[in-house]
């Protein structure tokens, strides 16, 4: 049986955010068929972004092999491909707007001794708020962290359902600017987003819990939100998330419609018949994608799958 194609919608722009610390691995791949399936199934221009603020973590040549890769798997970006070491005067803009509204201060601790005091949050230890009230006077200004509060942040994402979380309870004040000089994932995104006018994001669930941080700098900077989708990360033999930090085996930019078709069932969608060629594939995933039938879980283990 064969659906109808979705409607289009207008204006629908998404993304894939690759960090470049190694070649693209299945759980990426599944985060790119994912937003690429979505904005093509409505019509919309998809763009792809090098999220490399982190430089020493970059592996070299890791950012052209990713593109070498999606190309391979059929994928195109309508946009030209965004570097996020291109984009620091942006970040620096809008951590000066936070800081005039009073939302960023100077915080003078470092990791240890953050560490040895503070609860465990979702996202790491939750910062206790030293240096909130100013700087105490033996110290020199390390990071730059964004005050949070005890509002409820909530959203509904389009797979996960409805969330909540009290950032300052689950997370606390976190780093915007880190003690070396690098801006934040979380101030990065948010700025970029927010550029490349994105209006659907679609990533994966080890980042649900980020979500709340990017809405409420998207509130105090007057930056519009896209609709959010979080899709499950696939779990290693181990129960680890494939990254490709861990060096997990990365996809076969050889052969990539068996690793298509995986990903189409990890994601729970209808099966796709005759593919012979990734631009088959392609065609035929865009007019039957429904993230209604995405799992709305969190994780899901690779060896499940490769059983199915
Ligand atoms: N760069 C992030 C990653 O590779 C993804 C960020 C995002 O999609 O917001 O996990």
């Amino acid at each position: 049986m064969t659906d109808e194609a979705l409607p289009a919608t207008p204006g629908y722009r998404g993304r894939f955010a690759p960090s470049p610390t190694g070649p693209l691995h299945f759980g990426s791949l599944l985060a790119a068929v994912a937003s690429y399936a979505d904005a093509r199934a409505h019509a919309g221009v998809w763009l792809l972004r090098i999220e490399d603020l982190d430089r020493p973590r970059e592996v070299p040549g890791a950012a052209e092999d990713i593109q070498r890769t999606l190309r391979a798997f059929g994928f195109d970006w309508d946009e030209p491909v965004v570097y996020q070491h291109d984009r620091s005067e942006a970040y620096q803009g809008a951590l000066s707007r936070l800081e005039s509204l009073g939302l960023a201060y100077p915080c003078g601790c470092s990791r240890a001794e953050i560490a040895r005091v503070a609860r465990i949050g979702v996202d790491g230890p939750i910062y206790p708020g030293t240096c909130r009230d100013g700087l105490p006077r033996d110290r020199r200004p390390r990071s730059l962290r964004m005050r949070t509060d005890a509002r409820c942040a909530r959203f509904t994402d389009r797979v996960q359902g409805e969330q909540a979380q009290v950032i300052e309870e689950a997370v606390g004040d976190f780093v915007l600017r880190r003690a070396d000089g690098m801006h934040a994932y979380q101030l990065a995104v948010v700025v970029d987003d927010a550029w490349q006018r994105i209006t659907h994001v679609v990533r994966g669930a080890d980042l649900l819990a980020s979500t709340p941080r990017q809405i409420l700098l998207q509130q105090v900077l007057g930056l519009p939100h896209p609709s959010q989708a979080h899709i499950p990360v696939i779990l290693d033999d181990q129960g680890r998330k494939l990254s490709k930090s861990l060096a997990s085996a990365p996809v076969d930019p050889g052969d990539p419609l068996p690793a298509l078709r995986l990903a189409w069932r990890a994601l729970g969608q209808t099966p796709l018949d005759g593919l012979g060629s990734p631009s088959g594939f392609w065609k035929q995933a865009t007019e039957q994608w429904r993230i209604e039938r995405v799992p709305p879980c969190r994780s899901l283990p690779l060896r499940g799958l490769e059983r199915q």
